[in-house]
């Protein structure tokens, strides 16, 4: 995407909400727990970089990214904290996380294998991923710990620098199931430490985890959804064990307004017909911006005031009923504050029938993001 940018749309990146949404968590956590913030797909759609230097200065002692190239791309911006890659990275391109000064993640015992066959400068550091119930990547039993010990115990090429597992359930009312695979994590981990001597470091929360139980953190929090002032689910949200401001909000002008007659349609299609004399305003923003035809209809802020969207979103704009004539330029929040209104990433969820990470995640590169 081109610095430089001529249209009237932008996302707004509160990095003071960033910073806020740390303070509070961090206030919650016993002494021993650090953040990790957790800035993959380009923070949640909200910008690596700027969000990985803002949690870093409020007090974040790491940085988590879910692809090598996401740590490259940290590195490049002169960060210097260390970065875990949570995927798996083919062992061909671990001399780039060596070079980098990159931790990886790893669970097999044949990827640590292949990676001691590499002729490295120094040893890559190593997160060992847990799978107490997720069921995405991981080791599971005992035998599979044993071995991946068994092959650690030579060093040269690698190094054992923590331990990790993810829950499935931490967000949600019924915690039983968060319960069985924080059991499972404990089991693991008493086997472990009773072949391993040498100091790791052990994170296991992700956002509804660290906000539901600060004191059973452990060395990290992971934090992601919350950095970004979303509440991990309407569970947590209403618990308000935590005060979090949401740092994305989107905005967008009127580019287009005009009055329409009584019969007259809008849009592909013409599923819309107006049944009365209406003023119809016009933005610059569709679905190759992220904003979905399924939003067709959704609610966005003109003049502090709600106004439905209108007929089919379009690939570059869309269509709103407005209450009156407004000026061309007029100001539109599609996701965000106008004066005492509101439209949250959670309404836009719950219209799509999704979970709000996705909200900021979709809104594409195409929309600048503009810092505040
Ligand atoms: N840890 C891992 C391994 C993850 O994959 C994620 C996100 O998907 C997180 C932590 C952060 O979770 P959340 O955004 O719910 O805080």
């Amino acid at each position: 995407m081109a610095d430089q940018f001529y249209r009237d749309t932008w996302a707004e990146i509160n990095l003071d909400a960033i910073a806020y949404n740390i303070q509070q968590i961090k206030r919650k956590l016993p002494r021993y727990s650090d953040i990790m913030a957790v800035v993959k797909a380009n923070a949640y759609g909200h910008g690596a970089v700027d969000v990985a230097k803002e949690a870093i200065s409020a007090g974040a002692g790491m940085l988590a990214v879910a692809l090598l190239e996401e740590a490259e791309e940290l590195r490049d911006a002169g960060i210097e904290v260390p970065i875990l890659v949570f995927g798996r990275v083919s062992p061909r391109d671990v001399p780039i996380a060596v070079e980098r000064d990159i931790t990886l993640t790893f669970f097999q015992a044949d990827w640590l294998r292949e990676v001691k066959q590499l002729q490295l400068s120094q040893p890559v550091s190593l997160h060992m991923k847990w799978d107490t119930g997720m069921g995405r990547v991981g080791l599971r039993t005992e035998e599979e710990l044993l071995a991946i010990l068994g092959e650690l115990e030579d060093q040269h090429a690698a190094t054992l620098t923590g331990l990790y597992t993810h829950f499935a359930t931490a967000d949600e009312a019924d915690l039983s199931y968060f319960h069985m695979q924080y059991r499972r994590f404990e089991d693991l981990l008493k086997l472990f430490k009773r072949y391993w001597d040498q100091p790791v470091v052990i994170h296991t929360g992700n956002s509804a985890a660290s906000i539901r139980f600060p004191e059973e953190m452990q060395h990290y929090i992971r934090f992601g959804i919350s950095l970004y002032g979303l509440y991990p689910s309407t569970v947590v949200k209403n618990e308000r064990e935590i005060d979090l401001q949401p740092a994305f909000s989107l905005h967008t002008r009127l580019i287009h307004v005009k009055k329409i007659e009584a019969g007259e349609s809008v849009s592909y299609g013409a599923t819309y017909t107006a049944e009365r004399e209406e003023w119809i305003g016009t933005i610059p923003i569709g679905y190759a911006d992220g904003w979905t035809r399924k939003l067709q209809g959704i609610d966005v802020l003109v003049d502090g005031k709600r106004m439905p969207t209108v007929g089919r979103v379009c690939m570059d704009q869309t269509m709103i009923r407005l209450d009156k004539e407004y000026p061309v330029g007029t100001k539109v929040t599609l996701i965000g504050k106008q004066v005492e209104e509101e439209i949250e990433a959670d309404e836009l969820a719950s219209w799509l029938d999704t979970i709000n990470y996705e909200i900021p995640c979709m809104i594409s590169a195409r929309v600048p993001r503009i810092y505040t």
